[in-house]
């Protein structure tokens, strides 16, 4: 298959249409030779791109990122880089190590991130308090009953609560039952990728508006772009279910469209009509619950829709018709606010395996990968992209041996029974989901 240009679009329905314009991208013109490019400017190839330049700084690093940075689902995302992971479907003790290699993992990223968003001094409204799962009814108040038996074997610091003590909080009385878990931090997603790509260490170089549309594998891999041919010795691909369309992954990690709306900033009085907390994020306990913010600038965000549209963002059309699920959700939580209007709506895709794997290491002679967090890549992502570029220089740690410790990918047909078995893997996570979407 022939790419071009087109096969990486993007639109203005994101969170970064929050922020100031980004300026305008360099794309990458010409021919280069480098020791090492990086395919995506998420927060996988960021990591990967700042780790890289700190190891070899006397080489150039390349980065290449296909749309603007912010764009990406690294900037789309609800904002939630988790240091405790969620594994539903009730509590195993036999699963106990593997729950803890995944969480040492999570936490090994929210703590590279705390220290780049101070380091680097990020505006991107970074809140360190943990977050609130709450369940409405059926299912989702029997998996917090299987999330609370993990916490205590787990002995992570959660403070249970009951419907009374959600509504105090929160402002909603939709939740009969819930869990704080007190790590995990609350961040502007877009604002935190622009921030850690405008501040990458002097030898790497960032070009937006560059994809990569063809890899002629050999020594050197050539990259071939719309303006010019990349040489480079190594090759690190960041690109999430994008990998696919390079030729990786194709049988196991597909596109998820997920999509939320954002309202305007609340007056004081609609404010004073919500809980206790000033900012806060809502994980729903099941797997098709609505995930919902409460933004320190006063904005209300509701994500509750999700479905296989082939791995692409929604149109404009499809978007708006999704808004009406976005606002029963919104409406059944908050009727006081009923009449506050949504500003903003955005879709975005996330990569996901069907057994819920990761993505890490050597794919081919000097070509490496890591990716495909199933919607939980904020700290993840960052800590695979860390791992990655020590692995990919012959390095070794604790870390990357948790990171190469992810189950093998379960594989998935071709098409056309791709396509209708990622239409019934997304729909199926909405199964019994009831008032908690
Ligand atoms: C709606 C939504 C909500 C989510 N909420 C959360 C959350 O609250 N917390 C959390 O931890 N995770 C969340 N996730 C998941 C999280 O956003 C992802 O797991 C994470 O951003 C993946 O990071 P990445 O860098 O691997 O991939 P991406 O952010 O997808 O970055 C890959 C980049 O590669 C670029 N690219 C692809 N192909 C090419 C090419 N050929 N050439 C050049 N560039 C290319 C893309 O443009 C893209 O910018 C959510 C996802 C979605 C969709």
């Amino acid at each position: 298959m022939t790419l071009d240009a087109r096969d990486f679009p993007s639109d203005r329905h994101g969170w970064a249409e929050l922020l100031p314009e980004r300026r305008a991208p360099v794309p990458f013109r010409g021919t280069r030779r480098v020791a090492w490019a990086v395919i995506g400017a998420g927060v996988t190839g960021l990591a990967c791109a700042r780790r890289l330049a700190e190891l070899h700084p006397e080489q150039e690093i390349l980065l290449l990122e296909a749309r603007l940075v912010g764009q990406g689902a690294s900037g789309r995302n609800s904002g939630f880089a988790v240091a405790v992971s969620h594994f539903g479907g009730g509590f195993d003790a036999g699963l106990m190590d593997e729950y803890r290699r995944v969480n040492r993992i999570n936490r090994a990223g929210l703590e590279m991130l705390r220290a780049q968003v101070a380091a680097l001094a990020i505006d991107c409204q970074w809140r360190e308090e943990g977050f609130y799962h709450p369940a409405a009814d059926g299912p989702a108040i029997r998996e917090c009953g299987h999330f609370l038996r993990y916490l205590e074997a787990m002995r992570i610091a959660h403070t249970p609560l009951d419907g009374a003590g959600l509504k105090a909080r929160l402002g909603t009385a939709l939740y009969q039952a819930g869990v704080h878990v007190h790590e995990g931090a609350l961040l502007q997603p877009a604002a935190l990728v622009r921030g850690l790509a405008d501040n990458l260490p002097a030898n790497v170089s960032l070009h937006e508006a560059s994809p990569v549309l063809k890899i002629e594998a050999g020594a050197p891999h050539n990259l071939i772009l719309p303006g010019g041919i990349v040489k480079t010795d190594k090759l690190v691909l960041a690109a999430n279910h994008e990998a696919a369309k390079l030729g990786f992954l194709r049988r196991a990690l597909i596109g998820s469209t997920l999509s939320g709306s954002l309202t305007r900033v609340l007056s004081d009085g609609e404010f004073a009509k919500l809980g206790s907390l000033k900012d806060w994020g809502l994980l729903s306990l099941h797997g098709g619950g609505a995930t919902l913010r409460l933004t320190p600038d006063r904005r209300l965000s509701v994500r509750n829709a999700a479905e296989y549209h082939g791995g692409a963002l929604l149109s404009d059309k499809r978007l708006a018709r999704r808004q009406a699920i976005h606002r029963a959700a919104f409406e059944k939580r908050f009727p006081d606010l009923a009449h506050v209007p949504f500003d903003y709506a955005w879709s975005c895709v996330e990569g996901i395996s069907r057994n819920f794997t990761n993505f890490f290491g050597r794919q081919a002679d000097n070509i490496y990968l890591a990716g495909g967090y199933n919607g939980s890549g904020l700290s993840r992502g960052t800590a695979f992209g860390t791992a990655l570029a020590d692995h990919a220089s012959g390095g070794s740690s604790p870390l990357i041996e948790d990171c190469l410790g992810s189950a093998p990918a379960t594989w998935i047909p071709p098409r056309p029974l791709l396509d209708i078995g990622a239409f019934f893997t997304v729909r199926s996570r909405f199964k019994g989901v009831g008032l908690d979407r």
